[in-house]
């Protein structure tokens, strides 16, 4: 589960993190009165679970309660990267004189938490590791003696940190890992942390991610969960009972079985495409269920080809086979459909879809690179 800033930064703000006064809009009213009440220049910021908002133009400065208003109704129902803004946080804004990152996370290979510092803030992290490697400071933590004043200052000199800022940095980085501790979370970001035109260190942005399975004991955060953080789309699987993750391809990938599921976005990736999604119908599909699926699939504007890859086990092939019949029948379908068949009653699921629409590949390697192709043609 994912934490929008709004909520991660209460969250810094409850353990003494320092953040800008603000709260959240969800009208251009509001925004004008939260302004009113601050003061001064204002951040209007929206509130999507997902980076690189500022270059999408869901972040605008405003002048006065009258601006806020104004950027507030453009950002409100505005889409960010697939993210429809239904709110905005205003918050006082930053006289920024430098931008750091600052990061905990655990490392699976590693089976460690990881802190990572940079002096150069404010991009994604991901983009500051491939074009300034030697600028990002990596630490792997020992969970028996967790971060330690010796850490923070050696984290400190490989990032460049100057050392006048390490008095404000070492609590905010011992609190940032008390709350990953604390919350369960997978990932607690500051990104920008900035230093301020007066000297200040404060969390312009925040990010966190909560492990779902700890969730049975983060009542307040699992309270959160209910309709926020995740892709419309995901929740709209999770109300008809599929296993769906949004990617950021443009092939969708249906099959039954997390692990056959998973060999197709390889599977994919090896063909030179990227796949828009990962969907497990699970065992024992129903025509009903693959129509959901199917559904749920092509309503993502991003899907470009469906792959579709079912072994029939206690699956029946032909009752796929029906299914996707029966969905492409009732539906306008502007996408080409690859279905590979086999297992039980393949033969009868194939002579189903012979002469439709669909396309048919008689191997896991030959479905891959047509639905690619077809993706790409
Ligand atoms: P993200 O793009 O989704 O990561 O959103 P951020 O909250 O990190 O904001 C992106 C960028 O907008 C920051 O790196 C800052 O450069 C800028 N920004 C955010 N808040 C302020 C502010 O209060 N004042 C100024 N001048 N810039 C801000
Ligand atoms: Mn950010």
């Amino acid at each position: 589960m994912k934490l929008i800033e709004s909520q991660a930064k209460a969250i810094f703000a409850e353990h003494g993190i320092p953040v800008p006064t603000g709260r959240v809009a969800h009208t251009p009213e509001e925004a004008r009165a939260i302004a009113q009440e601050i003061g001064g220049r204002v951040v209007v910021k929206a509130q999507v679970p997902i980076g690189g908002r500022g270059k999408a133009g869901g972040i605008q400065l405003a002048d006065d309660p009258e601006g806020a208003y104004h950027q507030a109704s453009r950002i409100l129902g505005m889409d960010v990267r697939g993210y429809k803004v239904e709110r905005v946080l205003v918050e006082q804004a930053a006289d920024i004189v430098q931008e750091f990152y600052l990061g905990i996370t655990v490392d699976r290979d590693r089976q460690a938490n990881v802190v990572i510092l940079s002096a150069a803030g404010g991009m994604d992290i991901e983009e500051i590791a491939e074009k300034h490697p030697e600028k990002v400071a990596k630490l792997w933590l020992n969970a028996g003696l967790g971060l330690r004043d010796f850490h923070i200052r050696q984290l400190a000199v490989q990032a460049g940190v100057a050392p006048e800022l390490l008095k404000q940095l070492a609590p905010i980085m011992k609190t940032v890992y008390q709350i990953l501790l604390s919350h369960d979370a997978t990932l607690v970001e500051i990104n920008p942390l900035a230093r301020l035109g007066d000297g200040r260190l404060v969390a312009l942005d925040g990010k966190m991610e909560i492990d779902d399975n700890a969730l049975f004991r983060q009542e307040k955060l699992a309270a959160l969960k209910e309709d926020e953080g995740d892709h419309p789309l995901e929740l709209e699987a999770r109300r008809r009972g599929l296993a769906y993750v949004k990617l950021d391809g443009y092939v969708g990938v249906i099959g039954n079985g997390a692990g056959l599921v998973m060999t197709t976005l390889d599977m994919i990736q090896r063909s030179g495409g990227k796949a828009a999604n990962f969907l497990d119908i699970g065992g024992g599909a129903r025509a009903e269920v693959v129509r959901n699926a199917l559904e749920v699939v092509l309503s993502d504007p991003d899907v470009k080809s469906v792959l579709i890859n079912v072994f029939g086990g206690i699956t029946r092939c032909d009752e796929v086979a029906q299914g996707l019949l029966d969905v492409m029948r009732s539906m306008d379908v502007k996408v080409p459909v690859v279905v590979r068949l086999v297992g039980t009653r393949e033969e009868e699921g194939r002579r189903l879809l012979e002469g439709t629409e669909l396309t048919p590949a008689a191997t896991f390697q030959e479905a891959a690179q047509k639905a690619v192709a077809a993706a790409q043609g």
